[in-house]
C-alpha cells in the first residue's frame, strides 16, 4: 500500500511532537476523498517510539505549563481562536475534502468548535474554588482546582474540527498538556489546527498530535504517564476505552454511539417539523451522533408526515460537499456505504415499507460514496433497523397510538444520547421530557446539541464515565480538587 502511495505522490500527514512537525516512519494507509473515491493522502500509523516521544514531550511540558498563570494560558487560546477564524475557509474546505460534509455543514461545525474555545477562555472564572473562613478557631478552609497532567483525546471521523475542540481547549486552559489522536479517516484537519495552535504560541510539548487506530490508542491507554483520556466514537470502542483506561488507573470520559428518536405528536406544526427532521436525519449524511434515525409517529400524523418527508427527500440535492448546490454529501468510506446499503436491504427483509429508496438517486452512480435519503416506514420497533446505529441517511418510521407508547419505544433503546418531541402541547412536552431516558432532549428542535457551556450529556450506551464533555463537567474532568485547611494563630 505504501508503494502505491509513493507512486501517487499523495499528501503527507505529519505528527506534532514537542512543537516539531515529524514525518512518521511507520507504515501508512491511504485516505480517499469520499465525494470522488480518489486517493488523496497517506495516513501514518505511528510507531511505538513516536507515541512514546509524544507522551514524553507532554509529560516534560506539564510542570511549566501547569504553573503558567491561567490568564496567560488563555491568551494563547485567544490567539489560536483568531488564527482559526483567519484560516476558516481553508479549514472548512479541508473538512469537506476529508469528511464529505457540505461547505455549509462544515461551517456550522467550525462555528460550534470556535464556541468551545471561547468557553474555555473563561477558565480563570470556571476554575475558581470555594472558601469558608473560620471552619474552626483560627482555621480557614478553601478548595482549589489543579490540572490533572497529560491528557489524551481520541476523536471520531464525523466532526474533524468540532470534536477535538470539545476537548483540547479546556484541557489546555486548565493547565494540562494534551495529545490528540484524531480519527485515522480525517486526520489532516487536525494537523492544520495543531499547526495553527503552535503559530498562536502554544509552547512545545503542550499540544502533541499522533496518528493511527487501535494500536496507537492502546499504547496511549496503557502508558503510565497519561493521566486522563477523553474519547468520542462508537459505543463498542467507547466501552473498551472506558474499561482499559480505567483499569490502567486513568480518569476517563467515553462518549459513544446513538440511536435518536423524534416523536411527532398529531398537533405538531407540519412544515417546521418536517424541516427539522430532514435536517436532523439527513444533515451530515446522517453521520451525526445527534441525528434523528427513528421518527415515532403518534396516531393520525403518520400518513401525512411520511408523505411530506418523502417529498422533502425527493427535493434534497445530493452531491459533492464542495458544490454550492449540494445539500447532502457522501458518507465517509466505501465500507460505510456498503454497511448502510446492507441495512436498507435488511429493513425490507424485516418487513418495513421502503417509502423512499436513496439507492436510486443519481449521485449514487459515480465513484463517490453517496447514499440518498432513505425512508423506511411501518418499521417494527423490535427489528434491527429500529434498534441498531446505522450512521447514515436512513430514517425509520415507527407508528404508535399515543405518547405513552412513544416514550416506551424511545426508552427501550440501548442508547440514550438524544430524543426530541414535536408538539404544540406544553403538557405533552413536559411528560416527554420528564420520562424519556435520553441525556439531551429537544422540544420542537431536531438536533438538540447543547451549547458549549452545557455538558454533552448522553446516557446509557451513549456514554461511559461520570463527567461529560463540555460545560462545567469538562472543567471538573480536567482538574483535581485540593482542599486546604489552614491554621494561623490570631
Ligand atoms: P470509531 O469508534 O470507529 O472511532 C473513534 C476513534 O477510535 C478513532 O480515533 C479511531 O481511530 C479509534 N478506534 C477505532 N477502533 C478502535 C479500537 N478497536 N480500539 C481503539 N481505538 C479505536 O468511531 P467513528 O466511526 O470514527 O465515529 C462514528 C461513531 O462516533 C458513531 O458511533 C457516532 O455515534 C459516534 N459519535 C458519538 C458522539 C457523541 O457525542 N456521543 C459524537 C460524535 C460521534
Amino acid at each position: 500500500m505504501s508503494l502505491t502511495a509513493a507512486a501517487l505522490e499523495l499528501k503527507p500527514c505529519p505528527l506534532y511532537i514537542n512543537g516539531e512537525r515529524v514525518i512518521s516512519r511507520s507504515t501508512k494507509d491511504i485516505q480517499y476523498n469520499p465525494a470522488t473515491g480518489e486517493a488523496v493522502a497517506e495516513i501514518p500509523r505511528c510507531t511505538a517510539e513516536e507515541i512514546s516521544a509524544a507522551v514524553e514531550a507532554a509529560h516534560k511540558a506539564f510542570p511549566a505549563w501547569s504553573r503558567t498563570p491561567v490568564v496567560q494560558r488563555c491568551k494563547v487560546l485567544f490567539k489560536f481562536r483568531e488564527l482559526l477564524e483567519a484560516h476558516s475557509h481553508e479549514l472548512i474546505s479541508l473538512v469537506t475534502e476529508e469528511n464529505g460534509k457540505t461547505t455549509e455543514e462544515a461551517r456550522g461545525s467550525f462555528d460550534r468548535g470556535i464556541e468551545c474555545i471561547e468557553f474555555a477562555c473563561g477558565a480563570p472564572t470556571l476554575m475558581m474554588g470555594e472558601t469558608v473562613d473560620r471552619v474552626g478557631t483560627s482555621v480557614d478552609s478553601w478548595s482549589a482546582r489543579y490540572p490533572v497532567g497529560v491528557c489524551v483525546g481520541i476523536t471520531p471521523f464525523n466532526f474533524p474540527i468540532m470534536v477535538p475542540l470539545w476537548m483540547l481547549p479546556m484541557a489546555i486552559a486548565c493547565g494540562n498538556t494534551f495529545i490528540l489522536k484524531p480519527s485515522d479517516k480525517v486526520p489532516r484537519t487536525a494537523v492544520r489546527m495543531v499547526e495553527l495552535a503552535h503559530e498562536a504560541g502554544m509552547p512545545p510539548g503542550v499540544l502533541n498530535l499522533v496518528h493511527g487506530a487501535k494500536e496507537t490508542v492502546d499504547r496511549l491507554l496503557t502508558d503510565p504517564r497519561v493521566r486522563a483520556v477523553s474519547f468520542v466514537g462508537s459505543s463498542t470502542v467507547a466501552k473498551y476505552i472506558y474499561q482499559t483506561a480505567a483499569n490502567n488507573g486513568k480518569r476517563v470520559q467515553a462518549l459513544g454511539g446513538a440511536k435518536n428518536h423524534s416523536v411527532v405528536m398529531p398537533d405538531a406544526e407540519m412544515k417546521s417539523t418536517v424541516a427539522a427532521i430532514m435536517g436532523s436525519s439527513f444533515g451530515c449524511a446522517g453521520e451525526r451522533c445527534l441525528a434523528t434515525s427513528v421518527v415515532v409517529a403518534v396516531g393520525e400524523v403518520a400518513d401525512p408526515l411520511v408523505k411530506e418527508l418523502v417529498r422533502a427527500g425527493d427535493n434534497l440535492s445530493v452531491g459533492p460537499g464542495c458544490d454550492a448546490g449540494s445539500q447532502m454529501g457522501p458518507v465517509i468510506t466505501d465500507e460505510s456505504k456498503k454497511r448502510i446499503l446492507s441495512y436498507i436491504e435488511l429493513g425490507e427483509k424485516e418487513g418495513a415499507v421502503l417509502a423512499r429508496d436513496g439507492r436510486k438517486d443519481s449521485a449514487t452512480r459515480g465513484n463517490g460514496y453517496f447514499v440518498g435519503p432513505t425512508i423506511l416506514d411501518k418499521v417494527n420497533p423490535e427489528s434491527r433497523v429500529a434498534k441498531e446505529e446505522i450512521f447514515g441517511p436512513v430514517l425509520s418510521v415507527i407508528r404508535v397510538k399515543d405518547l405513552k407508547e412513544a416514550i416506551e419505544v424511545v426508552s427501550r433503546s440501548e442508547y440514550g444520547n438524544a430524543a426530541s418531541v414535536f408538539t404544540r402541547s406544553g403538557g405533552a412536552a413536559r411528560e416527554f421530557t420528564q420520562n424519556v431516558t435520553a441525556g439531551m432532549v429537544g422540544i420542537n428542535v431536531g438536533v438538540p446539541a447543547p451549547v458549549a457551556f452545557f455538558p454533552f450529556s448522553g446516557w446509557k450506551s451513549s456514554f461511559f464515565g461520570d463527567l461529560h464533555a463540555l460545560g462545567k463537567d469538562a472543567v471538573h474532568f480536567y482538574t483535581e480538587t485540593k482542599v486546604v485547611t489552614c491554621r494561623w494563630p490570631e
